[in-house]
């Protein structure tokens, strides 16, 4: 198939179907951005395109566009949570901390961050 169709056993396909609960803080027509459940930074938003891919590489690759709008939607949560320094996080495979399989930026900031990150 084309790829990108909701996944039963996914998290963020979950959420973005509206059957778990999450804080959204901004939505798209092709992204959702909501609240860290575990934040580690003061402000800590998961920025997701609706479309199901495992990392952002993926996505990127077949969706372009989409992805895309995931990194503009990020810098408009920024911009609206005042953020002047930020960072924008694509953990990709399990050795790097990626424990959702769907593609997601973290936006991190409100406190100094380290580089390089460890
Ligand atoms: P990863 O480790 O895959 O890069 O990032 C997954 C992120 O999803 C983690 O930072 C984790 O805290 C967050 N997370 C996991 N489960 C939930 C949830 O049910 N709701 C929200 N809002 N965040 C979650
Ligand atoms: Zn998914």
């Amino acid at each position: 198939g084309p790829g990108g169709e909701p996944q039963d056993d996914c998290l963020f396909c979950r959420i973005v179907a509206g059957h778990i609960p999450a804080t959204l803080v901004r939505e798209s027509d092709t992204t959702v951005a909501f609240r860290d459940i575990n934040p580690q930074a003061p402000t800590h938003i998961l920025v997701i395109p609706k479309v199901h891919y495992p990392d952002a590489a993926s996505l990127a690759a077949a969706e372009p566009a989409v992805a895309a709008d995931v990194l503009r939607e990020a810098g408009e949560v920024a911009d609206e949570e005042k953020l002047e320094s930020y960072r924008i996080v694509f953990n990709t495979g399990s050795g790097a901390g990626q424990t959702v399989f769907h593609a997601h930026a973290h936006l991190l900031g409100g406190r100094g961050l380290q580089w390089p990150p460890g």
